[in-house]
Order: structure tokens, then sequence, then C-alpha cells
């Protein structure tokens, strides 16, 4: 099997097939020969699990990916890294790429027809354009998927690993503990990718819960007070909730008081019981 971190090795399978890298598509490619493995290790596949991957690139990743899973399947948006896959994976049996854009893919039917009840769990280096979308599609979607470990940029990272209450928060944060246990991994420098990209990268691995930390009788509403929160991070968390939820400040000021909490308090150090509250609270 050809060495795929190697960067002759890249160059000249994507020169044979005429694909040339494509920015707008986060096409950054891994040279480092020890990220694949470590990633796809702390994966935790074996033969019943389906390992879902976005953005094969060459197959470097895929390719760790098939000699650990059951089934691999991997979905990738550019057409012309078709013929390049067909090459450089052909001799595993067990890899399927599917030529769609993750975000408008039917992943419900796709993982019931091709995943036939096995574990899913999601393993990928990340297009960093749409890096929370893609995340946040899989959990608030409640996709039956095990764990997502995957690369994004360093300051993604810190920003979806932080925790709740603390000055690396925001919505997301709060999002993704809601559904998952997070988990920084390690750091891997921008001179591990081809073409190198401006920023470093770390890989996370957010384990989905079965049940969330809080009891929350309308996640819908949850989200929104969340996202409100947030949507001004120099405000405090009265006049944000306000003007996000369009409700009158003295409505939010009354909320906070009830919940034990001040009236000068910022998104940030609110806890994930406190936004709980809180949406309990404004929604009656
Ligand atoms: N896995 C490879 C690696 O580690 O070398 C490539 C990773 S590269 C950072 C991201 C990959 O995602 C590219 O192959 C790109 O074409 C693909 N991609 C970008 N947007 C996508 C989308 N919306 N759906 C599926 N794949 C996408």
């Amino acid at each position: 099997m050809k060495n795929l971190s190697d960067i002759n090795v890249i160059r000249s399978v994507m020169a044979k097939h005429g694909v040339t890298f494509n920015k707008g598509l986060g096409q950054n490619f891994l040279i480092d020969p020890d990220v694949c493995p470590a990633m796809a290790e702390a994966a935790g596949l074996d033969e019943n699990t389906c390992a879902v991957e976005i953005g094969p690139g060459v197959g470097v990743l895929t390719a760790e990916l098939a000699k650990r899973a059951g089934k691999v399947l991997s979905f990738e948006v550019d057409e012309r890294l078709l013929p390049v896959l067909d090459e450089t994976l052909s001799e595993f049996s067990n890899v399927e790429i599917i030529n769609q854009d993750i975000l408008k893919a039917d992943l419900e039917a796709i993982f019931k027809e091709k995943c036939n009840g096995m574990d899913i769990a999601v393993c990928a280096n990340l297009p960093y354009y749409i890096t929370s979308p893609i995340i946040m599609l899989f959990l608030e979607n409640k996709l039956p998927v095990k764990s997502i470990t995957v690369m994004v940029q360093k300051e993604a990272a810190d920003r979806l690993c932080a925790e709740v209450g603390s000055r690396d928060a925001g919505a997301v944060t709060v999002a993704v503990n809601y559904f998952a246990n997070s988990e920084e991994l390690f750091f891997v420098p921008k001179e591990s990718f081809l073409p190198p990209p401006k920023v470093n990268s770390e890989v996370i691995r957010l384990t989905v819960r079965k049940e969330p930390p809080v009891e929350v009788a309308d996640e819908k509403f949850f989200f929104k007070v969340v996202k409100a929160a947030f949507s001004q991070r120099r405000k405090t968390a009265e006049n944000s909730i306000s003007s996000g939820l369009s409700v009158n400040k003295s409505v939010v000021a009354d909320a906070l008081e009830k919940a034990g909490l001040e009236k000068t308090v910022r998104a940030e150090k609110l806890t994930m019981e406190n936004f709980a509250t809180l949406a309990e609270i404004l929604n009656k």
C-alpha cells in the first residue's frame, strides 16, 4: 500500500488524476504519518462499528479507519477526488465513498440503510469552514452516533471543549456539553498538513451522553436562551437575553433574581444548571 502521508505520493496521485487543492473546501491534507493511526485508535473502532468520515481527501485517514472498523462510510463533496480514492483505497472492501455534501445528506436514512444496526463512530479531519455545523448536525439531530473524534482548529477545540461557566465558553460549548462529554486529545501543528494552513489544530473527542446533564422541558427554548445570552458577549446576560428573545428587560431581570443570579452576570459565568433554570422560568 502507498504511503498516503508522503508529500510526493499525494502530489503524484493528484497530478495523475488532474486534481489541484481547493482551498474553499478546506483541503489541507495530513502529512504526519503518526496522526491518522492515533486518531483512528482514539475513535475506539472494532468489527461491529461503522466509522463515518467527512472528507477523505486522498484517503490517508480512511485507510486507518478501514483497518480497524467493520465498515467505513466516507462523505466527500469534491467529485474530482473519486478516481483518486478508487486508486488509493483499492485494497479495502469495507469502504464506501458517498459523493455528497455532509450538510445536505439524509444521514438518518443512509445510516439505516448502510450501517445495519452497527455502532456508529464519527472520525474525521474536518473541513474547518463548517466545523460547528457538522458537529451540531450529529448532536442536535440525535443521530445514532456513539462518539465524534475529530481534528479541528485549535481555537475551535478550546471553545468546543471549554467548561461551561468559564471564559472560553460560548453557545456552542453549552450545546456540545449538553449532548456529549468533551476531551481535548492532542495538538497537531500546522506543518503537519499539505498545504500548511494558517492555524494550528487539535484532535478532540466527544462521547455522546445517554442523558443530558440537566433536565430541560423545552430543548428548543433552552437553546434559544443560550444563543441569546451569548449573542452580545460584552453585554450583561440581562441585556443580551432581553434583546435576543425580544422580551422586556424587567422580565429577564426578574428571572435572573428568581434563579438566584446577579443582575450584572455575563453569559460566560452561567453554568448549565443556571441556563436550565433561567429557561424554565422564562418559558412560563
Ligand atoms: N481526510 C483528509 C486528510 O486528513 O488528509 C482530508 C481532510 S481535508 C481537511 C477536508 C476534506 O473535506 C476535503 O477532502 C474536502 O474536499 C472535504 N469536504 C469539504 N466540504 C465538505 C462537505 N460539505 N461535505 C463532505 N466533504 C467535504
